[in-house]
């Protein structure tokens, strides 16, 4: 979809008509007056509601074919805008509109009407993707291809505007990554798919199997052992600040498991294709690492994510398998199934010796239990800081993609103690079950400042979201862009 400013329209032109006060509404804009009698009209119509949108058909004037009404409130919110734009986005397509001219009417602040031309941008961008590569001669869906506001932009404005709409890429790249199946992704196509990351900045650095081994990274390579794919690790560097040594970056942790079949402990298979997207915690982190190179973030930042196919292969590893992770630490895998936190503690140990990262932040599809308690809207968040889980949770709000916190501590720790190993890969007994997971994968932090998401419920969405349609969402790259840029610029 192209969106762009234009200096007036006509009246062939489709409409979008946004405001939040009627007469600042009319008196700032040239609206004729069959739009300004509907306008009046819709407001008596609708005047029990502070907000309404609402779409018609002009007849009365032969030129005007179409025509969306939306009131909104008038304290400007990011992400309630950014959902507005997404219901203003499925009503033009519901209707058919191919193109449309967008007239804003909020503020009398023109900053404030400008990033509010902004966030709808951002709504109608993020709206507008879906994953149809694969439909060669079935019809694709309708598409809305241009939008243009009416507005005088100045020269920064529309160089702000584009960084917008550069800016959903970071989001469109995690959504191709979860979206594609598991025969044309596989750890290496991953990488490969990351190449973009470079064009903007990134500097990428790929550890194949040969140094996954060298390193002592066995608690990955179990996982990996029993695919044909060769595993990766994948770190992506952003130098913000531009300093020479790199120091102390942030650090972005994804759990990159191409798919997962549960290896030899394994699933059954109803819905097991959804396991394409196991790798959702990684392409999270690719898109914010593509999101915060392209608009030239200030903070200096480190992702890596651990790229993994757990198959059952005549070499899989086995239930009660030993194996050493890099940390020293043994670990007896009594279920191969709980993959995810084995390929995260050995890229935590890495990243964490290697950078020395000031914070450390994972995300991962980690486990259906997270689902049970917090269903397809919540993120489970647990960390060891409460003043990172506190920054955390302000960007969830800011950004409407949720989190809730939810409790560790040393009881549910020893749950993982083992009589053969150092610790075992789940605790065999019933309940807390993405706790447990979390505890697992706190023996590996140390005393950075750590902070774990489970986004196993909130990566992918069968009905859809504000912002996104069936698929992939691109769950938490909004969020922790928000994260970054509130408290590290
Ligand atoms: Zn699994």
């Amino acid at each position: 979809m192209k969106i762009s400013f234009a200096n007036k329209f006509d009246n062939k032109d489709n409409l979008v008509i946004i405001y939040s006060d009627k007469n600042r509404l009319l008196e700032k804009n040239k609206l004729s007056n069959a739009q300004k009698n509907l306008i009046e009209k819709v407001e008596k119509l609708n005047k029990s509601k502070k907000s309404f949108t609402e779409f018609f058909i002009v007849p009365e004037e032969k030129n005007i074919k179409k025509i969306l009404i939306s009131k909104t409130k008038s304290k400007f919110e990011i992400s309630h805008t950014e959902a507005l734009a997404g219901k203003v986005l499925s009503l033009l397509e519901r209707n058919n509109i191919e193109k449309a001219a967008v007239i804003c009417s909020v503020d009398s602040n023109r900053d404030v009407s400008f990033n509010f031309i902004k966030a709808l941008t951002h709504g109608f961008l993020m709206k507008d993707y879906r994953f149809e590569k694969y439909k060669t001669i079935t019809k694709k869906d309708f598409k809305v291809s241009s939008l243009s506001f009416i507005y005088q932009a100045s020269q920064l404005e529309t160089k702000k505007l584009e960084t917008q709409i550069q800016m959903v890429k970071g989001i469109y790249l995690t959504r191709d990554l979860v979206s594609e199946p598991a025969n044309e992704l596989y750890p290496e196509k991953f990488v490969q798919l990351c190449n973009v990351l470079k064009k903007v900045g990134i500097k990428t650095e790929v550890l194949d199997e040969k140094k996954i081994k060298s390193l002592g990274m066995n608690a990955l390579m179990g996982v990996a052992q029993g695919s044909v794919k060769p595993p990766r690790v994948l770190v992506m560097k952003w130098n913000g600040k531009k300093d020479k040594n790199f120091s102390n970056p942030l650090g972005f942790i994804g759990k990159g498991v191409t798919f997962d079949t549960g290896g030899i402990s394994i699933k059954p298979s109803g819905g097991m294709e959804d396991m394409k997207w196991d790798m959702g915690g990684a392409a999270v982190v690719a898109g914010l690492m593509y999101t915060l190179a392209i608009r030239k973030s200030k903070a200096n930042a480190i992702g890596i994510v651990g790229l993994v196919e757990n198959m059952p292969d005549g070499n899989a590893q086995r239930p009660g398998d030993i194996v050493k992770s890099m940390s020293g630490q043994t670990i007896e895998v009594l279920n191969t199934d709980a993959e995810g936190r084995l390929v995260l503690a050995d890229v935590i140990t890495y990243v964490r010796r290697k950078y020395k990262p000031s914070l450390m932040i994972d995300l991962a599809t980690l486990t259906g239990a997270i689902i049970v308690a917090l269903g397809d809207r919540y993120a489970g968040l647990f960390s060891n800081s409460d003043s990172l889980s506190d920054k955390i949770y302000k960007s969830s709000i800011n950004t409407q993609e949720l989190v809730w916190r939810l409790p560790m501590d040393n009881k549910f720790d020893k749950l993982l103690d083992c009589s053969v190993a150092d610790m075992k890969n789940i605790t065999g007994t019933r309940g807390a079950g993405s706790i447990t997971a979390a505890q697992f994968i706190k023996r590996f932090v140390g005393d950075v400042d750590w902070a774990h998401l489970d986004i196993a419920g909130v990566t992918w969405s069968k009905r859809g979201t504000d912002f996104s349609r069936p698929g992939g969402t691109g769950f938490g790259v909004r969020l922790l862009d928000n994260f970054v840029k509130e408290n590290y610029e």
